[in-house]
């Protein structure tokens, strides 16, 4: 049952979405046609009431934060600014490694408001944005939201699983509800359109399905530790410590691991945790002053000065491979 939460004599209750909230920045100013497009982006936590048997991991939850934007513009503006967040969601995707995805764009369904008019425009106007880049997709007929067409993206794991990520919506409704307008170059009010757009759609569920795609063997980049360095004896934990700070001062998200342990089990626990560097250290590797690498796979390198290591790692990460 719905309850509102009452906090010294004020009732709170939890957001589900942020759409209204950016509608009430927007309306906290006359707004000018000069100034169009208007975007506002937030990473924003809502909430929504999944049935408990629906929770799933990552992938269903209840509270989950949306890398949500609305963008005000008028009729004109609506292909430019699709196309415009259509090249920063296929940036995304590529960068996080996803090279395998469908497209589908979902069209007016039966419960719809606005006029047919500017259903027809805006299908338009996203069918124009995606032929311009040369994408191909299919239509989803009557899938569209009720105030208006829509972009969806299903991205593929690597077990070819398709899961629905990103999300693109044009929107006539939601202005008219909630009587935004702007002032036209003609000096009379107007309606501006509304796009939504969220690139990963729930970061939640984007990292449960990365989580997925790489069965945890995260590319160096977005790996929580990116490399651990490993005492063969007890002897050469100062040596270990002191690289373990000048890796961590270059910005590495490094791991120390000097326990009194056998090393093959040291070294077991870490590829175990998909670490993608094991850097090992004993006698030699300070006599010498290289270091010994290893890959997660369990391929080593051949010894390299500590500079040559951080040069190697610095750049994977700078690539994003
Ligand atoms: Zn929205």
């Amino acid at each position: 049952m719905y309850s509102p939460m009452e906090i010294e004599g004020i009732d709170y209750e939890i957001k589900p979405m942020n759409c209204p909230f950016h509608i009430a920045i927007y309306k906290n100013s006359l707004k000018s046609y000069r100034e169009f497009p208007i975007r506002y982006a937030e990473l924003g936590t809502v909430y929504r009431y999944e049935r408990s048997g629906t929770l799933h991991g990552l992938l269903r939850v209840r509270g989950f934060t949306q890398d949500d934007a609305h963008i005000f513009c008028r009729e004109d503006q609506i292909e430019d600014e699709i196309l415009k967040v259509l090249e920063f969601t296929l940036f995304i995707l590529k960068t996080f490694g996803f090279h395998d995805y469908d497209i589908y764009l979902s069209t007016r369904p039966e419960g719809f408001v606005g006029s047919l008019e500017n259903w027809e425009r805006s299908t338009d106007a996203l069918k124009r944005a995606l032929d311009g880049k040369g994408l191909s997709y299919s239509i989803d007929p009557g899938a569209g939201v009720f105030y208006g067409p829509k972009i969806d993206i299903k991205v593929k794991d690597s077990l070819k699983r398709a899961w629905q990520c990103s999300t693109i919506q044009v929107d006539f409704n939601n202005p008219e509800r909630f009587d935004v307008t702007y002032r036209g170059s003609d000096g009379k009010e107007h309606r501006p359109i509304m796009i939504h757009r969220a690139l990963m759609g729930s970061l939640e569920r984007f990292f449960g399905i990365l989580i997925e795609h790489y069965a945890g063997a995260f590319p160096v980049w977005l790996s929580p530790v990116q490399a651990a360095i490993i005492t063969i004896a007890e002897r050469h934990a100062d040596y270990a410590s002191a690289v373990a700070s000048r890796f961590k001062a270059k910005g590495i998200r490094t791991e120390l691991d000097i326990e009194n342990e056998k090393i093959g089990r040291k070294i077991r626990e870490a590829t175990i945790r998909k670490i993608p560097y094991l850097v090992i250290i004993g006698d030699k590797e300070i006599s010498e002053e290289k270091l010994s690498v290893r890959r997660r796979n369990g391929e080593t390198l051949a010894p390299m000065t500590e500079k040559d290591f951080l040069e190697l790692i610095q750049d994977h990460i700078n690539l994003r491979r």
